[in-house]
């Protein structure tokens, strides 16, 4: 390939990427993805929040995301020792889609990515972004260099780069951007299976997050999808998963088996693929954007996988980025802080407080009592709905004060009864 030259330069074709692709070229900006993969590839992050469906839509890809036989999902069950809640997502206090899918990413990510090309945007797969030159100042073109699946080298002018590349982190390391995350290393251990569960009560519909019956910060994920199928994970700190014996399957089936809801369910599973694991993915940066570069979804921070929240942090960012870099290319003046980084990461401390907390125990009492206040409940269901920057939601304006209040509600009353 011959040298180019053109508007955006995105580096990754996963959902935020294949929607920062297909937002920008509505608007008539030139923009070339590059992904070093081909699709369909494994990724995890299965299970949608409702959220995220208005970037679809805005995209122009709601209508093939619809048709393709995902599994439709409306909301999040919860299980530990034996107590069993739902949020049913159509329940919630902010307006908008109230019902979303649990999606095979191959599939999910390579849908998104080909009804961009349909649009017009250029992907080129396997091609891999393995540096940068920012050039001399703040308004300097940027340039990439990028190998092909051949080996051949050529170099991309942009005059705006959007890093996509989830936990390939691009950019983060080539301008060592890198900084610790605050929440400790916690890895995950997963696969797919099929599940043979005969449990007629077993909600296809929802996410179950299942707890530990003695440890309160190991969880389990178990996401249906619609062909009988099952994504199933395991999440903890490493020193409390010492103990298991084995090779991944064996460690995750063990783990599996110490909670009694989840041996039950699946008893009759079958694995179909290699258990994978994760460590010490939660991440975060010093800068999230400039007026040379933007980092989107996981290229950003990365918090935890708990409530599902990934792919709308990633498709909200690439919305927010995308409106932010048109009034920059049209020549008006923005700043990035203030215009992206600020507004996008009220959300995502949204998040924080109720992961933090969940871990921590305050937000398990919360989920799992048993008489909450309905509106107080729909606030919450917002915010499990991925509902994290409607900032008319007191639970999402002053997260921590509001939750506190209620975590000491629970806590009297389980007291008092
Ligand atoms: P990705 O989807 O990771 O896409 C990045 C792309 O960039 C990849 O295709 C990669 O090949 C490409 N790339 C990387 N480096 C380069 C390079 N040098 N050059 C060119 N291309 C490159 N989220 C949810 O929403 N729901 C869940 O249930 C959920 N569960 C999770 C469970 C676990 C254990 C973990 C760790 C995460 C989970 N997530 C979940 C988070 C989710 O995986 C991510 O947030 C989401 O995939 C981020 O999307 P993205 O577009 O930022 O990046």
């Amino acid at each position: 390939p011959r040298d180019i030259n053109i508007d955006v330069v995105i580096i990754g074709a996963g959902p935020s990427g294949a929607i920062a692709a297909s937002l920008l070229h509505q608007q008539g900006k030139q923009v070339l993805v590059l992904e070093k993969q081909h699709f369909p590839r494994f990724s995890i992050g299965e299970s949608l929040l409702p959220y995220c469906m208005q970037f679809i839509e805005q995209a122009g890809m709601l209508e093939a995301v619809e048709q393709a036989g995902f599994q439709f999902k409306n909301g999040a069950a919860f299980r530990h020792n034996g107590t069993y809640t739902t949020f049913d997502f159509t329940e919630k206090f902010t307006q908008g889609p109230g019902t979303t899918f649990q999606v095979q990413r191959g599939q999910f990510d390579k849908l998104l990515a080909d009804t961009a090309v349909s649009q017009g945007v250029e992907i080129r797969y396997g091609h891999q972004v393995n540096d940068i030159d920012l050039g001399q100042n703040a308004s300097s073109t940027s340039i990439l260099t990028v190998t092909d699946e051949h080996d051949s080298v050529y170099r991309v002018t942009a005059k705006y780069v959007l890093d996509a590349s989830g936990f390939g982190r691009v950019l983060p390391r080539l301008l060592h951007l890198e900084k610790p995350s605050n929440l400790p290393a916690r890895s995950a251990i997963f696969t797919h299976i099929e599940d043979n569960i005969t449990d007629a009560s077993f909600d296809r519909e929802k996410i179950l997050i299942s707890v530990h019956p003695s440890q309160k910060d190991i969880w389990y994920w178990l996401i249906p999808f619609s062909d009988g199928r099952c994504s199933v994970g395991v999440v903890a700190e490493p020193h409390l998963i010492e103990h298991c014996q084995g090779d991944l399957k064996e460690q995750l089936w063990q783990l599996l088996n110490e909670e009694p809801g989840l041996k039950a369910l699946l008893s009759n599973a079958k694995v179909l693929q290699p258990c994978a694991s994760l460590k010490g993915y939660s991440a975060n940066v010093s800068t999230l954007a400039t007026s040379q570069f933007a980092l989107l979804g996981n290229a950003g921070e990365f918090l935890d996988p708990v409530f599902s929240s990934g792919v709308t942090i990633a498709m909200q960012s690439a919305s927010m980025a995308v409106e932010t870099l048109i009034k920059q290319l049209d020549g008006n003046e923005v700043d990035w802080q203030q215009d992206y980084a600020e507004p996008l990461m009220q959300g995502v401390n949204t998040f924080r407080t109720y992961v933090q907390a969940w871990y921590d125990g305050r937000f398990q009492d919360v989920i799992f009592y048993d008489d909450p206040n309905p509106t107080i409940k729909q606030m919450i269901c917002s915010i499990l709905a991925g509902y994290a920057w409607d900032t008319n939601n007191p639970f999402v304006k002053d997260s921590e004060r509001r939750l506190n209040m209620i975590v000491d509600l629970c806590r009297d009353h389980n007291k008092a009864s």
